[in-house]
């Protein structure tokens, strides 16, 4: 099978993004990727408004925070070693189907495949082309700030999940070499305000604001089984931010990413020699490896986006959760299994919520 990737930008390229990635990311890469790492991670702390904190107990290795250029050069770098022909600086202008072969057009050339991964991100070409036209639900927006502030030293190992700062969404530290990413995911709604919101965060922590002024944005496509959207159609296959694979509690997609680049690329090579289509393969195995995790993720944040102060005093007093909840973000349970054992946490959330309220009226 020839390969060919096409990717606008010069490797390496700046990508914003906190670069978190958990411990089982490793499991999906057969390389060295030390380079790319800034932190090693053991520990998380989650805190509501520098009011109350929860901290995970620490653990070797929960994952790790990566320099995103670095990590994405060594991935191309691995892809060019498997004999995948790597065309940089060499933009996707439009795709259309001819005959049972995709052409496509970019800035230098046209090119026949019968077969196409879309991973051009959230607001890519191949998007639109199967017919999505709903925008990403969030945008992130970050800044990297010096180690020389002492909440950054505290973070050393430690990411920080901070709620209750903004309308909606949370702020996160994460820590690296010299520096951290300090950034806020909030829905696309606030977008014309996300700067302003990025400022409020960071004087709410006591750090200065001028970083702010440095910030990057980009569209945070977080899962939602609401949005109607194809994954696949004949042999274009969406992986990735494309087909808005992140996860809608923590905003991580690079797991998701390079498992449904996997999928998608086992989905067309075990196609490609019958002639049928390698859509119904991948429909299979999101089915089994990807949809199911991202639904449940899903349901888990219905609670935590509507009522996040709630579900924060729910979390900080059933240990019995909060211990499930560290073992998801350790990789250790997934979503399914938190559900499975607590099916009815949405609810018992929105019960205590509701209790709270009716607690506060008969008092006053
Ligand atoms: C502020 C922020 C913080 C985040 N933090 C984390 C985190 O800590 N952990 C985590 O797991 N996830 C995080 N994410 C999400 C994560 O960055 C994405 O889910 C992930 O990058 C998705 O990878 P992808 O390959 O699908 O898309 P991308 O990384 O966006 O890559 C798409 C590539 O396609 C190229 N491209 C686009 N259009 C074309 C075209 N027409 N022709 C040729 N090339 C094209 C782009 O240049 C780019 O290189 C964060 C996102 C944001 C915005």
């Amino acid at each position: 099978m020839n390969t060919l990737a096409l990717e606008k930008k010069t490797m390496p390229r700046h990508k914003t993004c906190a670069g978190g990635i958990p411990a089982k990311v490793v499991d999906l890469l057969d390389f060295d990727f030390s380079a790319a790492i800034e932190q090693e991670i053991n520990g998380a702390v989650i805190s509501y408004r520098q009011i109350k904190s929860v901290e995970m107990p620490r653990e070797e290795n929960l994952g790790y925070v990566v320099n995103r250029a670095v990590f994405d050069h060594l991935l191309a770098l691995r892809a060019g070693r498997a004999g995948a022909a790597i065309n940089e600086g060499e933009t996707v202008r439009t795709i259309s189907k001819h005959d049972h072969l995709i052409e496509v057009k970019t800035n230098r050339s046209t090119y026949r495949c019968r077969a196409l991964i879309g991973a051009d991100g959230a607001q890519g070409i191949t998007t639109r082309i199967l017919g999505c036209s709903a925008p990403p639900a969030s945008i992130g927006l970050e800044v990297y700030v010096p180690c020389e502030h002492a909440l950054i030293r505290n973070h050393v190992h430690k990411l920080g999940f901070y709620f209750g700062y903004l309308p909606d969404g949370y702020g996160w530290i994460f820590p690296r070499r010299q520096d951290a990413s300090i950034g806020i995911g909030i829905p696309m709604k606030y977008a014309r305000r996300a700067r302003s919101l990025l400022v409020d965060f960071l004087e709410a922590l006591g750090l200065p604001r001028d970083p702010a002024l440095h910030a990057k944005g980009h569209a945070l496509p977080l899962f939602s089984p609401l949005t109607r959207r194809p994954f696949c159609r004949g042999n274009i296959l969406l992986a990735g931010d494309a087909a808005s694979f992140v996860d809608p509690v923590t905003g991580e997609g690079i797991y998701w990413a390079l498992k449904s680049g996997e999928e998608a690329a086992r989905a067309i090579s075990a196609t490609l020699a019958t002639g049928k289509h390698a859509a119904g393969v991948y429909t299979a195995a999101l089915g089994r490896h990807i949809l199911p995790e991202l639904r449940a993720a899903w349901k888990v944040s219905l609670p935590l986006n509507a009522f996040p102060q709630a579900s924060f005093n729910f979390f900080q007093s059933n240990e019995r959760i909060r211990k499930m909840h560290f073992q998801v973000m350790a990789g250790h349970l997934s979503y399914i299994d938190l559900l499975a054992q607590v099916p009815r946490m949405p609810l018992i959330i929105m019960k205590s919520l509701l209790s709270r309220l009716f607690r506060r009226k008969t008092s006053l």
